[in-house]
């Protein structure tokens, strides 16, 4: 398939925010894709070269594009550069500097391209990407050019998530989204939308059941439900495995002989950041390839008691390691085993897998499994919550003993008690900041006072906003998140953003706050769960804990399916209120 094509979808996709007309034009550019195309087309859609867990830098920043623009039409830098200043974006100075015919090259030459560019290093690297990404631009035409800029630049603003191309792919075939299920498995399994869209679009629909884990590509995270009480588990599980609810970093960690990747809750790569945990698995580890999942705690040395989730998240740095590693030594509290010795053992039981896991890890310093017992007596849990409690942690995960690990899931194999705060909600509500408003009285200084932050709609694909918050950050973070939201303002209201309120501010919908509130009400300002008939739910009294949520993506927010949940969950019909 011609680039220009993709460059045409591009075009139409810039030109809506409504999610069913962005689905309709991936759909028909996916039917018109051969099988080797599809994958670059669904990269490069999303501004990538390869999957997100594997990710490839461009090398592409904006003195390169200046550069090689001046080489591919003879113009003089400083021109261009000024071009840039009032147009504010490569791609559209690109556009009317370009004037071949273009229409030559294929979306797999163009990414073809692009790679090489990416994975061009030593010696002359600039001058190399620079000629290469010229040559290219040579061969564009402005409207091709456009794009082939933007993607590398971040530049497309198309707001495109992985369930809308999810959706796409499934009417490109059944013209529905009756497909979506088994293409969402698949996805869930190998985190590898390009790969995924290969196999479905060559061997249909049916090859998807066959995609299992692998070693190195990470397995989306199995989530648990939320319960009311130790009487609540006992009635939806029976007998189960209760576990610590330990308070650290989730890893899901990839064993291929001796090497070992460690991948966190929003699948990121931080095996650089955890070298003790990748000896302890070496050391511990008895399975020749592996995929565990455990919590990585800090603990303290000396008495060996664990240390607060504060602490152990100061081991994600990317400097100093060797030293935070002395001072804060980590274990892995190892509850789940996906993959042992080339066999794919997420469809066996919990108990079975548990049964394997703890064959597997020999005594040492860094590796446990995670303490547990199996009981069907409420009153046993009880007390296990109440221990657990004591010691500082935030409450017991029980598990149902015949359940299969299943991949990016949440539900009632897993079930969370946590400690309750009287008068709050007994659960925290991650959400993402849409926008900023500007102080008033004493925060004017800031230049912002409050954020409009969203929940994730997961059948919609977007973002629904469900409070304004002001309260919970210090004075010293005020000034650091405003310096971060100005690095992604947009200046209308973000495509996949659903909104009654306008902030002073949009910004991209990309970082994730963990609020805490006191209980849920339904809005007629807010659009959270809101539909034409149905009015909205909104936050009472919240508060943010923490800073960002640098474990979350955006997609990773608290759902709305959750908040009508915990609504529910909270057992009063919930007065309606115009607080914003
Ligand atoms: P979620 O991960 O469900 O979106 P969250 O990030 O707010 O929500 P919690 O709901 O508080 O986290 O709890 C789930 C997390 O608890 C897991 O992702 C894992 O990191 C952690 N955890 C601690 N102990 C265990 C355990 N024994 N079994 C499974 N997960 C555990």
């Amino acid at each position: 398939m011609r680039f220009s094509k993709l460059g045409e979808s591009l075009a139409q996709l810039e030109k809506t925010t409504k999610r069913l007309e962005m689905t309709a034009t991936l759909a028909q550019l996916f039917k018109d894709a051969s099988a080797d195309d599809i994958a670059p087309i669904i990269y490069l859609t999303q501004e990538r070269l390869g999957p997100a867990f594997a990710p490839i830098d461009f090398g592409i920043g904006d003195a390169l594009a200046a550069q090689a623009l001046a080489k591919a039409t003879g113009k003089d830098i400083d021109a261009i550069k000024k071009q840039f200043k009032t147009k504010g974006d490569y791609g559209i100075v690109a556009q009317k500097l370009l004037t071949n015919k273009g229409n030559t090259l294929t979306i797999k030459q163009v990414y073809d391209r692009l790679m090489e560019i990416a994975t061009t290093s030593g010696e002359g690297t600039v001058e190399r990407k620079t000629d290469l990404l010229a040559d290219l631009l040579k061969k564009l035409s402005g409207e091709e050019a456009r794009y082939v800029l933007r993607i590398p630049l971040g530049q497309l603003r198309l707001g495109i998530g992985d369930p809308t191309v999810m959706e796409g792919l499934s009417w490109s075939v059944t013209g529905d989204k009756t497909l979506r299920a088994p293409i969402e498995r698949a996805y869930n399994v190998c985190c590898d939308l390009g790969a995924v869209a290969r196999i479905f679009k060559s061997d249909g629909v049916a090859a998807l059941e066959k995609i299992q884990v692998k070693v190195g590509n990470p397995v989306r995270m199995a989530l648990a439900e939320r319960a009311k009480s130790s009487e609540d588990i006992v009635t939806r599980l029976g007998k189960c495995a209760i576990e610590p609810k330990y308070d650290g970093l989730r890893a899901q960690i990839h064993k291929n002989g001796d090497d070992v990747r460690i991948y966190s809750r929003n699948l990121e790569e931080t095996t650089a950041m955890f070298p003790d945990i990748v000896e302890g698995v070496r050391k511990q580890f008895k399975a020749k390839t592996a995929i565990l999942e455990g919590e990585a705690l800090a603990y303290d040395s000396e008495t060996g008691d664990f240390l607060p989730f504060q602490i152990t998240t100061q081991r994600k740095r990317k400097y100093d390691i060797d030293e935070f590693k002395e001072k804060l030594p980590l274990k892995l509290l190892a509850f789940d085993l996906l993959y042992a010795d080339g066999k794919d053992v997420t469809r066996l039981g919990y108990k079975e897998r548990h049964a394997l896991l703890e064959k597997f890890i020999v005594k040492g310093d860094t590796l446990e499994v995670a303490e547990q017992v199996v009981t069907q007596d409420a009153i046993a849990i009880e007390k296990f919550f109440m221990e657990k409690i004591e010691h500082g942690l935030e409450g017991i995960m029980a598990k149902r003993l015949d359940s299969t690990y299943q991949a990016g899931a949440r539900n009632f194999n897993w079930i969370k008690l946590k400690r309750s705060y009287q008068g709050h909600l007994t659960d925290t509500v991650d959400g993402v900041i849409v926008g900023y408003i500007r102080g008033r009285g004493m925060r004017a200084r800031f230049g912002i006072g409050a954020l409009l932050v969203a929940v994730y709609d997961d059948k919609e694909d977007k973002f629904a906003t469900v409070t304004k918050i002001g309260t919970g950050f210090s004075d010293e973070e005020w000034p650091k998140l405003r310096e971060l939201l100005d690095k992604i303002v947009k200046e209308k209201q973000p495509a996949r953003v659903d909104a009654l309120l306008v902030p002073d501010v949009w910004v991209e919908p990309k970082y994730v706050i963990e609020m805490q509130a006191d209980e849920i009400t339904r809005s007629t300002i807010h659009t959270a769960g809101k539909t034409d008939d149905e009015l909205g739910y909104a936050l009472r009294f919240p508060r943010v804990i923490g800073f960002i949520r640098a474990d979350k993506k955006p997609e990773d927010a608290t759902t709305v399916k959750e908040i009508l949940k915990m609504f529910e969950k909270q057992g009063k019909s919930g007065e309606v209120t115009n607080e914003e």
